[in-house]
């Protein structure tokens, strides 16, 4: 058995892949494969209104919001944010946490007047910026809630006298968000919610329609919700196994009951990196994130021999990314605390073996 603490595309529930292999022979009794029937078909349709309503039901979603299924990942969403919100000649302001928002930054620059809050690019982003002004003359602040590549996250969201943006790639779903706060929300499926292929959009109705922009159909949000998510023909796949995915979250409790299980992961693996003298976190400890949890070894030769202790014991995807170096055990929903253990069990027989 392997123990998937990869970043993404994540680890999904093995029920949940299992579904979704049966559905590629024969869809529900069908005598068809999900991938060769209409998008239009009643039985396609029915996935995509189920997906939707999850959706709605487990993010607490109020009315005036629309969700949507696009495509083109978050990396697209750092385009049509602007495109959508920021009227010509208009401003945005931005919070610099990490490479993701450092690309939605460039991605505003083509659309009008970027404003950066705050920025740690300078200590490689090992915080979260606090105090800092948000412009009231701007459309928006657009800030990233969970940093995968540096391990931290938003603890507590600001209060904004600007509709907040938020790129929440790697952390939807994963705790309790009060959406009513957030103009918009977007994120790449392929962490929490499905497969790579599909990008979750949720946007604040009466905020678009105010840029006096043309914006082209297929990257403007009121045609894709004039649409139902079906203006052109929809990742079908990636839909069908984010809402099974959905469904398995629902039958866990939902998102209060896996923010707790998240918590008590990220608190039991921290508390061993703290602990143990090989190893040392990254992110400042009041920024630590419960998604993405970054450390490296106290003496750099240990990299190697860790990893391949971690290859031994079927730990995968473990090692940091080439910016920040050593470890990230991304501990998404459907990674058990079993697998936690595994890893800690890693780092207390590492350290015995080179005492
Ligand atoms: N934002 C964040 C926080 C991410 O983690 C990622 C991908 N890991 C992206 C944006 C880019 O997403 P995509 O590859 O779907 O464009």
């Amino acid at each position: 058995m392997k123990h998937n603490f990869g970043a993404g595309p994540g680890i999904l529930p093995h029920e949940v892949l299992k579904q979704a292999a049966a559905a590629v022979v024969d869809f529900n009794g069908t005598g068809l494969s999900l991938l060769e029937i209409s998008h239009r078909s009643p039985e396609f349709e029915a996935v995509l209104a189920e997906a939707l309503k999850l959706v709605k039901e487990l993010f607490s979603v109020p009315d005036g919001y629309s969700i949507l299924f696009l495509q083109g990942g978050a990396s697209t969403q750092f385009a049509l944010a602007p495109y959508n919100l920021l009227p010509e000649g208009g401003k945005a302001a931005y919070l610099e946490t990490g490479v993701w928002a450092s690309k939605a930054i460039k991605e505003a620059k083509f659309f009008g007047d970027v404003q950066i809050v705050a920025s740690s690019k300078e200590s490689n982003f090992t915080f979260i910026p606090k105090d800092f002004e948000i412009p009231a003359d701007a459309a928006y602040l657009h800030f990233t809630s969970n940093n995968t590549i540096y391990g931290t996250q938003v603890q507590k969201f600001f209060p904004s006298p600007v509709p907040l943006v938020c790129d929440m790639s790697s952390d939807i779903f994963s705790r309790k968000v009060n959406v009513a706060d957030f103009g918009l929300i977007y994120a790449g499926a392929q962490k929490n919610m499905g497969p790579a292929g599909v990008t979750l959009v949720i946007v604040k109705d009466e905020l678009l329609g105010k840029t006096n922009r043309k914006i082209p159909s297929m990257f403007n949000y009121q045609t894709q919700i004039d649409g139902g998510s079906m203006y052109n023909t929809p990742p079908v796949f990636a839909i069908y196994v984010s809402m099974l995915t959905l469904n398995w979250l629902k039958a866990k409790g939902g998102v209060e009951a896996i923010e707790k299980e998240n918590a008590t992961k990220a608190r039991v693996l921290y508390e061993e990196i703290d602990r143990n003298p090989f190893f040392k976190g990254v992110a400042a400890t009041e920024d630590r994130s419960h998604m993405n949890v970054c450390f490296v070894a106290e003496n750099p030769d240990h990299q190697k021999p860790f990893l391949q202790l971690c290859d031994e014991k079927g730990i995968v995807g473990i090692k940091g990314h080439r910016s920040v170096g050593g470890f990230r055990a991304s501990i998404y929903n459907a990674l058990s605390i079993n697998s936690v253990y595994v890893l800690i069990d890693a780092m207390r027989e590492f350290a015995e073996k080179n005492k």
